[in-house]
């Protein structure tokens, strides 16, 4: 796994110079905005004293849309209050079935590929309603900081994918901010924890947000961090927390459902001041009517909390195991846990998440804050703030890319879990004889099958010249850059051609996808490997009986007489008919060499009558060379 530190292009400034950069945590619950001042990272208030902003926007017919608190707490149509619009970004129509955005939004899904949140001011898509709030807390930075700022790092979950990372760069760019990087939360507050602490060791960060959950295993030694694995769940979170206990009230006052979007979000703001209230006390009165008259008039204790969260509290630790897997590394060589989000100010998620670790958790830099504090200690550094201090951190690819081959197989050029940015190439070459365009076929996963993995995209590389199977050299070159997004080229060596695609999937992989093909790939792992090998010898007996038919066709007459002839027709058969009805890769394989065996003469023949042509004349010098080729030529059969 490669370190983590790397050295950025560019000079510090003096120090009358310094250039504003903010790190910016862009939550689904609440965005923050931290900067250095003074050598230390702290979090910018606006003009009321508020350190957080709710990531909530609310629109109305011909104004401009209230952002924040006021959007979070003033009533109003709930249908253009947009909240978690983090969840939507990158994502696609088909994303939305069954998903909580779509029980509490109305939305316009024909207008192209983009969905858009239907509002009482118009359809406004997720990257409009994240613009929004940057521009809030740009907004926020500037007075703060008294100047323009020259740009962010913002940070996403560790699980976003290339078009989550897209679509939350095209916000920035809406809302004029430059982005410096993006940058994994979970990494953010390594950071925060790692620079400022000086800690050594394994640091499992676990961050229990609004929406989404990110656990991450850093190793830590002196100053230098390095990505292990990480994991999570992006549709999980204190929401869900809340909506528990909704259910919890409604159960109470013996009611199927609300009234309507208005009833549930008042219900939701109810459940979460209860939620909050629990985290530092024993118990809490409960007095909740809603506007239909129901009354439910109790006392919520922690113990009867605790019932209500365990199960979405225990969603959690299977990621932790996952990232342990993943890393190799025993929970007891996790030398600290991190707490980071809101959620993790639950008492049952601490102590739940020290119980998995059978350790204390670390909650000494405040959870709603750590992140927004890393990305400003990073953005301070991009800016060229700190002289002599180059340090930052890289995160990890979340699956597996890779290209399809032949048989509909996958080659993995980069595997899961590696440090970006990360530039790796392979070389390929054509399958057939005067094959003079070649197409791609990028797919991501942990299946050894195509058909099992998730295509990202398709392109042609055509120009190549028409040479025999396999002298083509094709490099094709796989990039993930800082922000995790892909680019993959193809260049024919010889000729030069070339051609490439960057990588923006039209929607996202929830974490739920994410995880199901990981697990998947675990249970299918023996399975896959049979179908692989099995893949790969039906190839290699149809390249056999490609090649051999070429030869025959070209001076087949030449060196067989009718017998023999006959004899490796039978032989052809026999393969062809085994390739096409069986599925035993030992049948296959016999078959393969009992027909390499019955043309072992014919191409014996071939090669010397091959070395004699292109011996007359020339010198002892040329041997080698021409038996060689002479002998790839007797294999592949150019004709
Ligand atoms: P996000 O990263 O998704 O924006 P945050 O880290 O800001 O989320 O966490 C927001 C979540 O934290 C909300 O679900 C909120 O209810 C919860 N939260 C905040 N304070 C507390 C608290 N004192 N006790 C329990 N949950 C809390
Ligand atoms: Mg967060």
């Amino acid at each position: 796994m490669a370190l983590l530190q790397i050295a950025e292009p560019g000079q510090s400034e003096a120090p009358h110079q310094r250039r504003l950069a903010v790190g910016i945590d862009l939550g689904t619950t609440n965005s923050l905005v931290a900067a250095v001042r003074s050598g230390m990272a702290d979090v910018l208030a606006d003009e009321n004293g508020h350190r957080s902003v709710p990531s909530v926007v609310r629109y109305t017919p011909g104004c401009s849309p209230v952002v924040g608190h006021a959007a979070a707490t003033g009533s109003g149509d709930s249908r253009s209050t947009i909240r978690s619009a983090k969840r939507l970004m990158g994502k696609g129509a088909t994303d939305l079935v069954d998903s909580w955005l779509c029980r509490h939004y109305r939305f316009d899904l024909d207008s192209g590929s983009v969905p858009a949140f239907l509002t009482a001011d118009g359809p406004r898509t997720a990257i409009e309603v994240s613009a929004a709030i940057l521009g809030r807390l740009k907004h926020t930075a500037e007075a703060a900081l008294g100047g323009e700022l020259v740009g962010a790092v913002v940070t996403v979950p560790a699980y976003f994918d290339d078009a989550q990372r897209q679509a939350t760069k095209d916000a920035a760019s809406l809302a004029g901010l430059q982005v410096l990087r993006l940058m994994n939360e979970p990494t953010a507050a390594a950071v925060a924890y790692g620079l400022d602490n000086e800690e050594e060791g394994i640091v499992a960060i676990y961050d229990l947000g609004g929406g989404t959950f990110d656990i991450s295993l850093l190793k830590l030694q002196r100053g230098v961090f390095e990505v292990l694995a990480t994991a999570g769940n992006t549709e999980l979170g204190g929401d869900d927390i809340d909506n528990a206990i909704v259910q919890w009230l409604m159960d109470k006052a013996c009611i199927e459902r609300l009234a309507d979007e208005n009833a549930e979000a008042a219900a939701k703001v109810y459940a979460r001041s209860l939620k909050e209230a629990l985290s530092t006390s024993a118990s809490v009165d409960v007095d909740w009517r809603d506007d239909a008259g129901h009354h439910v008039l109790c006392q919520l204790s922690i113990e009867e909390f605790n019932d209500i969260s365990r199960p979405l509290v225990m969603q959690t630790l299977k990621p932790c195991r996952q990232v342990l897997r993943d890393a190799g590394i025993d929970r007891e060589d996790v030398t600290a846990v991190v707490m980071v989000g809101g959620s993790t100010r639950v008492p049952l998620v601490r102590d739940s998440v020290a119980a998995f670790f059978e350790r204390d958790v670390l909650t000494s830099i405040d959870p709603d804050e750590v992140v927004a504090i890393g990305a400003a200690i990073q953005a301070n550094i991009l800016a060229g703030n700190k002289a002599g201090s180059d340090l930052l951190l890289l995160d990890v690819t979340p699956l597996s890319l890779g290209l399809e081959i032949m048989g509909g197989l996958v080659e993995k050029i980069i595997p899961r879990n590696t440090t970006i940015p990360i530039a790796r190439g392979q070389e390929f070459t054509t399958y057939k004889d005067a094959q003079t365009a070649m197409a791609l076929h990028v797919v991501q996963g942990e299946r050894e099958l195509v058909e099992d993995c998730r295509s990202l995209a398709r392109f042609e590389l055509a120009g190549i010249p028409a040479r025999v199977a396999g002298a083509a050299r094709i490099q094709v070159l796989f990039q993930v850059d800082a922000d995790g997004l892909l680019t993959v080229s193809a260049l024919e060596r010889d000729s030069g051609v070339v051609a490439s695609v960057n990588v923006k999937p039209s929607y996202g992989l929830s974490d739920g996808e994410i995880e199901n093909m990981l697990r998947d790939s675990m249970k299918h792992a023996g399975e896959d490997m049979q179908k692989r090998v099995l893949r790969e010898q039906k190839v290699e007996a149809a390249r056999v009986l490609e090649a051999l038919a070429a030869a025959l066709q070209a001076d087949g007459d030449e060196h067989l007489d009718a017998e023999e002839r006959a004899r490796i027709d039978d032989l052809v058969r026999q393969l062809s008919d085994v390739l096409q009805h069986s599925t035993d890769r030992e049948v296959i394989r016999q078959a393969v060499h009992a027909l390499e065996r019955g043309s072992g003469d014919f191409v014996e023949r071939r090669m010397n009558a091959s070395v004699r042509k292109m011996m007359s004349g020339q010198g002892i010098d040329a041997m080698d060379e021409a038996v060689g080729k002479a002998r790839h030529e007797a294999c592949t059969s150019d004709p």
